[in-house]
């Protein structure tokens, strides 16, 4: 979260940036900062993380609700982390398994 923060900061935050004039920003550094921003994760969240809301995710996954709009981060973290994504897929077997109350 504490890139957010920084982000947050730079976006307008109580920190101005005294350094940067808005008008000697050229545009081509916009662009790469841009794709810079465009080309990482804003925020990454950690298995701990994941593990705390998993059967969340999961109940909600199940229940057909669109889990990367509703939970991003999550999704993006159980995407990638092979480790996650092992608990989330064998949590979803057992949901799926169990009769809908
Ligand atoms: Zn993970």
């Amino acid at each position: 979260m504490r890139l957010l923060n920084k982000l947050k900061a730079l976006l307008g935050g109580q920190t101005p940036l005294p350094t940067i004039e808005a008008s000697s920003l050229k545009i081509e550094d916009v662009g790469k900062m841009l794709r810079l921003l465009d080309a990482m994760p804003l925020v990454e969240v950690t298995c701990d993380e994941v593990n705390e809301v998993l059967d969340e995710f999961t109940e909600a996954a199940v229940r057909g609700e669109n889990v990367a709009e509703l939970m991003p981060l999550i999704h993006q973290h159980v995407q990638k982390c092979s480790n996650c994504q092992a608990k989330y897929l064998a949590l979803k077997r057992i949901l799926q398994a169990m009769p809908v109350a």
